[in-house]
Parts: C-alpha cells; structure tokens; sequence
C-alpha cells in the first residue's frame, strides 16, 4: 500500500466533516467517515453508499462515532458532554457506539473511533473503573467483527493515555493521534505525547493550533495546518520514525464556512503533499 495516503474527515449527514463531493473535488484517496444518523445505517444505504465511494474512488479507513448532545463550546461542556464517560447518557451511548461498530462493518471497515471523553486522570477515582469498564465492553463488541477500537487524543496527558490503554487490556484498543487537540485542551506538547503513545497509534489526524494563555483552563484555538504550534514537518519525521506508513486525515472543523473550510484543506493537501516528498 501507498505510504501515508492523504484523506479528510468527511460526513454524509451528521458531524464536523467536509461532504463526499468536496472531498472528491479535493482528490483524496481516503477518508474517515463521521457516522450517519441512526435512520441511515442500514444494510441498503450502506451498499448504496459504497458503490458511491467507489465511482468517486475513495475508501473509509476509519468509521467515527458521535452523539446527540455532544457539545465542544468549552473545556468543562466537552467534560460534561462528550463519549462515554458522562454517566446519564452512557448505557443508551455505549449501545450506539455498537450499532456504529456494526454499520462500519457493514461498509466493511475494520476500525471505529470515538472521543471516549475525558477519562479522569485518577485511576483511584471510581468513575475511571466505569470508564474501563465501558471501553472493554465496546472492545469485546468490535473484536468479534475484527475491529480495532481507536481512541481520540485530546483530553489526557500521555502518561495518563498509556496507563488508560495499558489497564483496559485489550488488543484491538488503540489510537487516533491528533496533535492539535493537545494543544487545544492543554494535555501536553503534541510531538512529545506522540513519541510517548506511538506504539498505540493507528490513525492520525492532521490539525494544527495555537497555545492559549491559560493552556487546560481554556481552549486553544483550532488554525490552518501548518499556521499553528504543532510544527508539521516534525510531526511527519515523528512519525515516519514511529513507522506509521498509515492515511494522514486532515481534519478542519469549521463546517459553518465550507468555502473556506475546502480552501484551507486545499492548502494543507499541498502543505502534506511538499513533505511527504521532501521526507520520502
Ligand atoms: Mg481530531
């Protein structure tokens, strides 16, 4: 396979990605798909949907879970509100994420991701054995389909992360890498964690932002790859080092301006592109 094929992350109708036909005008060979409404994740629409993908030439290296009533205004909404972990929400979301699973199968992917949400950072505190517990339950799901289970970086610190993964034990669990998220939640230098979680990482996103002032405390702010603190150049040399071969997925989450959000992924193709020649 292809070295590092570039990708964006995409939605049919739900979510933060770009739509199929701007993904296409982009010339992207993959994408990571933001799961379709319940309604849609059917057997029909996903035929119907692959033989889309095929005419357009593009296939789904990952399937992303989302819910209903997630929210990522600010650091302690996205605690609050997001994955598994907030314990209202967490039976009728863990039987989604199943459901999610089982559409990705469908479609015929051998990964599902997901914000998992912020996993408290104490392994005494009794929420981060619930945590566990959630996690190995989808785990076990996506095993008996051949899945792999990639969490999203973002909330916790490296070490906190690799201690997560080790207590989950479980081998289908590993990582969707996204540098600018440390930045945004303040969790740490991004290159570092990299080096850190590597041998987990099985996906990546490329995003970049800036610090902000009061780094955990408030959000970052989200900027065009290659404007921002992550430093592109040295995060592809990380992780060729890693020996991650795998898509490099460009995420841009301003869906409220397309125009731009589709210039400013142009952009970063051609960013991706210069580098993947120039580190070979
Ligand atoms: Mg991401």
């Amino acid at each position: 396979m292809e070295k590092w094929p570039l990708g964006v992350f995409a939605s049919i109708d739900a979510g933060l990605g770009v739509k199929l036909e701007v993904a296409h005008e982009l010339g992207v060979p993959t994408i990571q798909l933001h799961a379709p409404q319940k309604a849609t994740r059917t057997p029909d629409h996903a035929k119907e949907f692959l033989a889309r993908l095929s005419d357009l030439g593009m296939r789904i290296t990952a399937v992303f879970g989302g819910f209903e009533g997630e929210s990522y205004a600010d650091i302690p909404t996205v605690t609050r509100t997001v994955g598994l972990v907030p314990p209202g929400t967490r039976s009728e979301r863990t039987q989604e994420m199943k459901e999610i699973a089982d559409f990705a199968a469908l479609l015929g992917v051998d990964t599902v991701a997901l914000h998992l949400g912020f996993v408290p950072h104490d392994p005494s505190d009794p929420l981060y054995r619930e945590v566990l517990s959630v996690t190995r339950d989808v785990c076990d799901h996506c095993k008996k389909q051949q899945q792999a289970l990639n969490l999203e970086t973002g909330q916790e610190p490296a070490d906190t992360l690799l201690g997560f993964m080790s207590d989950v034990e479980r081998d289908n669990l590993f990582i969707n890498f996204d540098p600018a998220n440390m930045i945004l939640y303040g969790s740490g230098e991004p290159i570092e964690a990299l080096e850190k979680v590597g041998k987990y990482v099985r996906s990546v996103h490329c995003k970049d932002a800036k610090w902000a002032e009061n780094p955990g405390r408030e959000w970052g702010t989200e900027v065009a790859l290659g404007e921002g603190d992550v430093d592109m150049e040295r995060y592809l040399r990380t992780l060729d080092k890693l020996g991650y071969h795998g898509p490099l997925t460009i995420e841009r989450e301003i869906p409220q301006e397309p125009e731009r959000q589709k210039a400013e992924i142009g952009r970063a193709l051609m960013l991706l592109e210069g580098l993947k020649k120039k580190i070979g």
